[in-house]
C-alpha cells in the first residue's frame, strides 16, 4: 500500500514550497489510494518556531489537503512528533552500537569547534576526523564512567549504496569522505535528521519519500542505515526546487510566500494549488485551471523532471480569477462566496453601514454575479473602488455643478426613467434609456452625464459602466441617492 508522508520541521510556517512537496505527496498518494500523512521533525528544539506546528496544519487543512494521519489528526503509526518519538530513536542506536555499526563519541565540543576552525582556515569542508571510531572496549568503559551519556556516530562505510531515484535516476554520493562519521543520537538523547528520517519512514510504513531534491545527497546516507539496521529501504523520489522566475531562491523574507499571508488577502487555495503545479512537472501538459481532483487524475510522477520548478508569482491574480468564476458558477461554492463576502463587508464598513439590508445574501450574490469578471480576489469589492455598493457616498452639490450645469435636470430624467420602468428594468435596457437622458441638453454631453451620475451614485469619477451601477444597487437606492441630490 501506497503510504508517504510530509515531514517539515517545525521551525517556520508553511510557505509555498513546503505547500509544494506537501502537495505532490498528497496528489500521489490520492493516485494510488493511499494515505499522506504529516510528520514534525521537531527535534532541533533549539530552532522551534511558536505556532508553527498549528500553523503547517491550519494551512494545510485551508489548502484542502488535509493528511490521513497527522499529530491532529492521530493515527495507526503515531505520535507524528519526532518529539514524543524518542524511545524509537535510542532503541535503533543501541542496535547499531551492539552490532558495531554505531560507537560512542567522547570528543568535547572544544575539540570538535577547534577541528572545524581549522578546516575553515585551511579552506577545507569541515570534517569529522572519526577519533572515536576505534577505541577498546576498555577505553569506551574508562570515559563512560566519567561521561556516561556520550554523543552516538554511525560509522559510514566507504561504499555509499547506488539507488534508482524515481526522478533523478541512478544515484550515489561518496559521503564517508565528505564531512567524516555523523552524530545520530546527541548526548542529550534527540536524535539528528538522518537516524529520526530513517526509523519514522521504517516503522510508519512509508512506501515512498517524496522530498525537496536538497535532501538527495543525504539518501546514501540514509541507505547506509537503512542496511545497517536490516531493514527495507522505501523507494525515493526527489522533488526539484521551486524558485523564482528569475531563478533565485523564493526567499522565506520577503515575508509574502508564506500561505497565511495568501490566505490573509484573499487568494483561493485552489489558485495557489494550481499555480505551483503548473510551473513544474508531473503533468503531461501545462494548463491553467485544473481543480484538485484533475490534479490527481493527471498526476504522473513518471513526468516529474529534475529541472527546477520556475514559479511566476505575478501571474497568481489571473489564475485566482479563473477559480473564482469557476466557483461563482457552481451554486454551493457561490454561496460560501457570499458568506465570505458579507464577513469582509461586515469587517470593512460594519459601523458604517446606514443599510443592513446590503448584507443581505440575495444582494451579496448579485455583486458578486456582477462583478466576477473584473475581479480577481474577492477582496477588491471592498476596496474604496466599490465601497459604494455598502454605504452611500457623501457628494457635494458643486462637485456635480463642475460636470454640468444641468444637475436637476438630469436628476429629473433619471427619476422619471425609474418611475417609467418600475422594478423590471434589464442593463441592457437600462443602458439604451441612459443613451436618450442626454437628448437636447444644450452643452451637456452623454460623456458628462454619465460622469455625472457615476460621481452622484458612487462619490468617485471612475467605476463601472452606469447601467450596472444602478443594476447593482437596485432602483429604490438609485432613486433615493438620486433624489438626494436634487437642489
Ligand atoms: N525535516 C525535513 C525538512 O524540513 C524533512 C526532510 C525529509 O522529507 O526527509 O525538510
Amino acid at each position: 500500500a501506497v503510504r508517504v508522508r510530509f515531514a517539515p520541521s517545525p521551525t517556520g510556517f508553511l510557505h509555498l514550497g513546503g505547500l509544494r512537496t506537501a502537495l505532490y505527496n498528497y496528489i500521489f498518494a490520492k493516485k494510488h489510494q493511499g494515505r499522506f500523512i504529516l510528520r514534525l521533525e521537531d527535534t532541533d528544539q533549539t530552532r522551534l518556531v511558536p505556532g508553527a506546528a498549528d500553523n503547517i496544519e491550519d494551512m494545510l487543512e485551508w489548502a484542502g489537503i488535509s493528511p490521513d494521519e497527522s499529530p491532529r489528526q492521530g493515527g495507526p503509526a503515531g505520535p507524528y512528533q519526532q518529539s514524543q518519538r524518542l524511545q524509537l530513536y535510542a532503541q535503533a542506536a543501541e542496535a547499531l552500537l551492539k552490532t558495531g555499526a554505531a560507537y560512542r563519541c567522547f570528543c568535547s565540543p572544544q575539540r570538535l569547534e577547534l577541528l572545524k576552525k581549522e578546516a575553515l582556515r585551511n579552506r577545507q569542508t569541515p570534517r569529522y576526523d572519526n577519533r572515536c571510531r576505534d577505541l577498546s572496549q576498555g577505553q569506551v568503559a574508562q570515559k563512560l564512567a566519567k561521561d556516561p551519556t556520550p554523543a552516538i556516530r554511525f560509522r559510514l562505510e566507504e561504499e555509499a549504496p547506488a539507488f534508482q531515484d524515481l526522478v533523478y535516476g541512478w544515484t550515489r554520493h561518496e559521503v564517508a569522505s565528505v564531512e567524516g562519521d555523523p552524530v545520530i543520537l546527541k548526548s542529550d538523547g534527540f536524535p539528528t535528521y538522518h537516524l529520526a528520517c530513517v526509523v519514522d519512514d521504517h516503522h510508519m510504513g512509508i512506501s515512498h519519500v517524496l522530498r525537496g531534491s536538497e535532501w538527495l545527497v543525504s539518501t546514501s546516507k540514509h541507505l547506509l542505515l537503512y542496511r545497517a539496521l536490516g531493514w527495507q529501504p522505501p523507494r525515493f523520489a526527489h522533488l526539484p526546487l521551486l524558485l523564482n522566475k528569475d531563478g533565485s531562491k523564493l526567499s522565506k523574507r520577503q515575508g509574502d510566500i508564506f500561505l497565511e499571508h495568501f490566505a490573509a488577502v484573499g487568494f483561493l487555495p485552489e489558485a495557489l494549488l494550481d499555480i505551483i503545479t503548473n510551473c513544474g512537472s508531473g503533468f503531461a501538459e501545462n494548463q491553467m485551471g485544473r481543480t484538485l481532483p484533475e490534479l490527481i487524475a493527471q498526476f504522473d510522477l513518471s513526468r516529474v523532471t529534475c529541472h527546477s520548478a520556475l514559479l511566476e508569482l505575478e501571474k497568481l491574480p489571473e489564475f485566482n480569477r479563473l477559480h473564482l468564476r469557476r466557483l461563482v458558477s457552481d451554486e454551493t461554492h457561490r454561496r460560501q462566496l457570499v458568506g465570505k463576502l458579507q464577513a469582509l463587508v461586515e469587517e470593512a464598513f460594519g459601523s458604517q453601514l446606514q443599510n443592513r439590508h446590503v448584507l443581505e445574501p440575495a444582494y451579496v450574490e448579485r455583486i458578486i454575479l456582477l462583478r466576477q469578471g473584473h475581479i480577481c480576489r474577492l477582496q477588491e469589492l471592498v476596496s474604496p473602488t466599490y465601497s459604494y455598493l455598502w454605504t452611500r457616498p457623501a457628494v457635494g452639490r458643486a462637485q456635480l455643478g463642475a460636470i454640468s450645469e444641468k444637475v436637476d435636470t438630469i436628476a429629473k430624467r433619471v427619476l422619471g426613467l425609474l418611475e417609467r420602468s418600475g422594478t423590471s428594468l434589464t442593463q441592457d435596457v437600462l443602458s439604451g434609456e441612459l443613451k436618450k437622458l442626454s437628448e437636447g441638453l444644450e452643452g451637456t454631453k452623454y460623456s458628462n452625464v454619465m460622469k455625472l451620475l457615476r460621481v452622484a451614485l458612487s462619490g468617485r469619477p471612475q467605476g463601472p459602466p452606469v447601467a450596472e451601477m444602478m443594476m447593482s444597487l437596485g432602483p429604490e437606492e438609485v432613486r433615493e441617492r438620486i433624489q438626494s441630490v436634487l437642489s
